[in-house]
């Protein structure tokens, strides 16, 4: 059995039987596995205290190289308790957590991910007043999660033949085929203004507060297209 000790996030929990639960962990050192709790049902039992999502824990895990290993313990090392605070932010921080079960493959390390995720946890936790809404961090995540994992969206130049849009026009962008469609590609139903796509362009770069409070719905569309392709969804 390999002793597997690292920061995780919990992504998904699902009661097993009478007594135990499945949870599914992005780990900061193996990536995402799932792992069975015994006794996680009871509330007694000091690992499910810690299984709440949003917080990071550390976990100490039995791994058989089996798809399912065992949690042996889990414990809170950073807290994020400011997140439930706020409806907004709590829906955030759900959607980022479900675009990275999805994203993320089993076993599979992804630091720049993990750094993306922890981040904008985070701030979501740390928000001061409406200086930064939950809905523009989280297009901003998403954005830079895409890149992160190797799907990062081109909103430069045009998926189709490759050639470059200058910066200062509207462009056309189709999440589900990877960015920009350019006219004479046939271009795309979603249109991009060229402040949105410059901004978009920087999340995808990693400055999170790239995107203003109005920018946010759109982006987190095109987001959601591209997720949709590339997501391996388990539901
Ligand atoms: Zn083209």
């Amino acid at each position: 059995v390999n002793v597997i000790t690292t920061d995780a996030l919990v992504v998904r929990t699902v009661a097993y039987g009478e007594s135990d639960v499945i949870v599914t962990l992005l780990t900061e050192w193996t990536g995402k596995m799932s792992c069975i709790v015994r006794g996680g049902r009871k509330s007694t039992r000091r690992v499910a205290g810690a299984l709440e999502p949003f917080h990071t824990i550390r976990v100490r895990v039995d791994d058989k190289g089996r798809e399912l290993s065992t949690l042996r313990e889990a414990r809170l090392v950073n807290v994020r308790a400011g997140i439930v605070e706020s409806l907004e932010a709590v829906e955030a921080a759900g959607i980022a957590l479900r675009w990275a079960r999805h994203l993320c493959p089993p076993r599979t390390p992804e630091p720049a991910a993990w750094t993306t995720l922890t981040t904008l946890l985070d701030d979501l936790d740390a928000r001061e007043g409406d200086r930064s809404s939950p809905r523009a961090l989280l297009a901003a995540a998403g954005l830079r999660l895409l890149a992160d994992v190797g799907y990062a969206l081109d909103l430069e130049r045009c998926v189709s033949c490759g050639k470059p849009c200058p910066a200062e026009r509207a462009a056309g962008i189709d999440g589900a085929r990877g960015g920009l469609v350019c006219a004479a590609c046939g271009g795309a139903r979603r249109v991009l203004d060229s402040k949105a796509r410059a901004a978009a362009v920087q999340a995808q770069r990693g400055k999170k507060s790239a995107i203003a409070p109005a920018q946010a719905e759109g982006l987190l569309s095109l987001v959601d297209e591209a997720m949709a392709v590339h997501a391996d969804y388990e539901r």
